[in-house]
């Protein structure tokens, strides 16, 4: 069998471990005589399944007790509109801090549901960097402060985070939950589609702290209310049962190999390779990002000519690399370093840059 580098930026690679083990449980799980995907989500071993994926995120991320872990459906997009219905309210706006493509998208969203208010903004820069502390103006009625933890187009991360004071903050983890430590506790909620870091598509993870979400408007939709799924166990309705499952076993994937400061250390060492030959290369390679915002998990280059450019991707593909194109917004080429990426796959891509560049620099 031949795996592919495999860098695309979401759905994304998953580690050929978690793809083995579920694959032996495949057609009969535990003895059950049927797949997870055909149980009831009522039934003692889902029920396991759905409590063990939040507890292994709790001990692996240091969730206080305090807060509330919920598996939801639609994406991280969903929660662009599912944060405003909640938490916005008349006289306290949501606060925006605008630093690309998907933090645009979480504040064209919630200006569809009430007021927003840009906390800060990076666009003059192209987005290729994150705000610093003192350009992060919060107003003092904002409902919470909204930033988008990594850019996954840009390719920018934040390394830290504003502090909001007594305004909660929270954070689009999509393309950076579990790959290194945070203080959970600075957060008021996190949340993050499974398709980067935690497994499949289909399930999106949010982490929130009790106090926001326990009382959610009774005029918002049953479905669109937190409250609704913290009372219910993340079972108010049928869950994605199968991507909930595949969550657990990556969770469990990430405990065996140490925990969070492992995968940290796993890929600052990874994007090293990759990030070493942009700035190694005289110019060859043009790393997008300014360096003290660049991403660990979506790295973003170009070479000078869109030929050349093109051409990296067609000979990249014929030596078994996949998804190095740039997001079709901006162009350009994109690595995407996730937890799930294997070392060689990184050492594999440094190999081929620097060839590529020998034949064509
Ligand atoms: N936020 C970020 C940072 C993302 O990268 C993405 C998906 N690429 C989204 C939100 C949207 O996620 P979904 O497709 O799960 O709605």
């Amino acid at each position: 069998m031949t795996r592919a580098f495999n860098f695309n930026a979401g759905p994304a690679a998953i580690p050929l471990e978690v793809l083995q083990q579920a694959q032996e449980q495949f057609v009969d799980y535990h003895g059950a005589g049927m797949s997870i995907m055909e149980m009831s989500h009522r039934s003692a071993l889902y029920e396991q399944v759905n409590n063990e994926a939040q507890s292994l995120l709790r001990e692996l991320y240091g969730v206080p007790d305090n807060y509330r872990i919920l598996f939801l459906q639609g994406g991280a997009s969903t929660q662009f509109a599912m944060i405003p219905l909640n938490l916005v309210r008349p006289g306290r706006p949501g606060a925006y801090v605008k630093t690309g493509a998907w933090a645009d998208k979480a504040i064209k969203e919630a200006k569809l549901v009430g007021e927003t208010v840009i906390a800060a903004s990076t666009e003059s820069d192209k987005y290729m960097r994150m705000p610093t502390a003192e350009e992060i103006v919060i107003p003092d009625n904002a409902a919470y402060l909204h930033v988008t933890s990594n850019e996954t187009i840009g390719g920018t991360q934040f390394f830290d985070f504003p502090q909001a004071g007594n305004v909660p903050l929270i954070a689009d983890m999509s393309s950076d939950i579990l790959s290194r430590p945070v203080d959970v506790s600075k957060f008021g909620l996190i949340y993050a589609g499974a398709q980067k870091n935690l497994g499949p598509s289909g399930v999106t993870v949010v982490i929130a702290r009790d106090d926001l979400i326990a009382e959610s408007p009774t005029t918002i939709p049953t479905m669109f209310r937190y409250s609704t799924h913290a009372s219910n166990n993340s079972l108010y309705n049928t869950p994605p049962s199968f991507a909930v499952y595949m969550v657990s076993l990556v969770l469990n994937w990430i405990k065996g190999k140490g925990g969070i400061a492992q995968m940290d250390q796993f890929n600052r060492d990874k994007t090293k390779l990759i990030y070493d030959k942009i700035d190694q290369s005289s110019g060859f390679y043009i790393g997008c990002a300014q360096p003290q915002s660049r991403s660990l998990m979506n790295i973003t280059f170009r070479i000078h000519s869109e030929e050349l450019e093109k051409q990296f991707i067609k000979e990249s593909e014929k030596e078994g690399f996949v998804g190095l194109k740039g997001h079709r917004d901006v162009g350009g080429l994109r690595a995407s370093t996730y937890n799930a990426v294997p070392l060689e796959s990184c050492q594999a891509l440094a190999q081929f840059m620097a060839d590529f560049q020998k034949r064509n620099g």
